[in-house]
């Protein structure tokens, strides 16, 4: 995007892509289908962003979700919005969408050079020069001018990084903006997994593993002080605990985590209904199935493993008749149902975070070009900075206007 906009106000653009092809990352988005942005207001979007909500304002504002489904249509990628503002290409995939953007950026005169790492900036006197990139094969780019050595460098007025963070490096991103950035003096925030699947230890996981649940609260406690809460989709995997809710509070239990801190998900499988509502369909249900097994009666509004793991932890036999029960261990159940605590144990690594939190100090980035405020004509886009949100859309729309910007910044040379 930041290449194809500076190539689309006139700049001569040369895209350096260290893996053999590009947008690699982009096509697995979305488990394929690409969630690539979302329709939410403006104050509602920023809110997805945290502490950072406030630098990515702007870029917002300027290249918003309506212009991004704009852009995209007049590309041939319809795109539909789906529950919670979540929006996809209406045909195709993430494919569709990732062939459609490199054929623009290429329309608009933008020259692809892959398998080319950048390894450092070039910068004098506070201003950029270039980068110097390293060749492992010759290319045919009139960019890339040969040397004795494997660096080559590529002179510039202007250079935008936009490396991404280090999550899913497989897909080519590993970080490298950051050392780069370090190297000219920029301060980066440490990197870590953002919506990462938990490692979790409780005695019925194995019992639980493979159930996906819908409409589930959970609360992380970090020590005794409620630190996240969240409302939505549970996955129980065979180390922990994963899925949509999950992933939007791990930044925090992965900090809480790094501290040495005791880290707890509460989970609450009934949201809906409060402890005495609960405790009053209980009683009800009990009376009505007296000669049913309790856990079959509980299979009634939960999944049957769930009620079945459930009535265990409460310390209750779940094969026990429904008018045995007794109303210690009904409160006991109902506990359980509203808050099954889960000791956290760790996370999954970069490997499997969807995004990474920290990066390029976003007060040395000026919010209204993305330009550093340290080295005039260097710009930056996407993860490489400070910058990660929830899901549902909003890192690849951030990702889309920080580049939107900084390619037209670039271009036109406005600091
Ligand atoms: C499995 C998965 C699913 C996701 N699904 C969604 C989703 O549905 N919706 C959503 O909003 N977000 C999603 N995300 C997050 C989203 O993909 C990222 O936030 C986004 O791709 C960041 O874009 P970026 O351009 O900053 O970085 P990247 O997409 O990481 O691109 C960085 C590029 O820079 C290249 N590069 C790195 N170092 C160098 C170097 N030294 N020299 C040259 N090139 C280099 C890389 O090879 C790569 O091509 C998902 C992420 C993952 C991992």
């Amino acid at each position: 995007m930041a290449a194809g906009r500076a190539a689309e106000l006139g700049g001569s653009v040369t895209l350096a892509e260290k893996m053999s092809s590009t947008a690699r990352k982009l096509r697995i988005t979305g488990g394929g289908r690409c969630n690539v942005t979302n329709v939410a207001m403006l104050n509602d979007f920023i809110l997805h962003f945290g502490a950072s909500g406030k630098f990515i304002r702007h870029a917002i504002a300027r290249f918003s979700s309506q212009d991004l489904i704009s852009f995209f249509k007049k590309l041939g990628v319809p795109i539909v919005v789906e529950a919670d503002g979540r929006a996809y290409p209406s045909r195709g995939s993430a494919e569709t969408l990732a062939r459609a953007l490199e054929h623009w950026s290429r329309t608009q005169g933008v020259d692809v050079v892959t398998g080319f790492p950048a390894r450092r900036l070039i910068e004098r006197d506070g201003r950029i020069e270039g980068i110097a990139v390293q060749t492992y094969s010759a290319r045919n780019s009139s960019a890339v001018q040969s040397a004795a050595s494997s660096e080559h460098v590529i002179q510039a007025d202007a250079v935008i990084l936009a490396t991404g963070g280090a999550s899913y490096p497989a897909t080519g991103s590993t970080g490298d903006g950051c050392t780069m950035a370090k190297r000219v003096g920029h301060r980066v925030v440490p990197l870590r997994p953002a919506l990462v699947p938990l490692l979790a230890r409780c005695k019925t996981l194995s019992q639980l593993q493979g159930l996906s649940l819908e409409n589930v609260e959970v609360t992380l406690v970090e020590g005794d002080r409620r630190v996240a809460q969240e409302r939505g989709e549970l996955i129980f995997a065979h180390f922990g605990i994963s899925g949509p809710a999950v992933l939007n509070i791990s930044r925090y239990a992965v900090i809480g985590i790094e501290r040495g801190s005791s880290v707890k998900a509460h989970i609450d499988f009934l949201p809906e209904q409060s402890d005495d509502q609960l405790t009053t369909l209980l009683l009800d249900q009990f009376n009505a199935h007296g000669n049913k097994m309790v856990r079959s009666v509980l299979s009634g509004f939960l999944p049957a493993r769930l009620a079945t793991a459930l009535i265990s932890t409460a310390g209750v036999d779940p094969d026990k008749k429904a008018n045995q029960i007794m109303s210690r261990e009904r409160r006991s159940i109902v506990r359980c149902c509203k808050e099954f605590v889960l000791e956290i144990s760790g996370h999954r690594s970069f490997r499997e975070a969807m995004v990474t939190s920290g990066g390029v100090d976003l007060s040395e980035v000026n919010p209204l070009t993305m330009e550093s405020k340290l080295v005039r004509g260097l710009y930056f886009a996407g993860e490489v900075l400070d910058i990660d949100a929830d899901t549902g859309g909003f890192n690849l729309q951030a990702a889309f206007s920080t580049g939107w910007l900084a390619g037209t910044s670039a271009s036109t040379g406005s600091s």
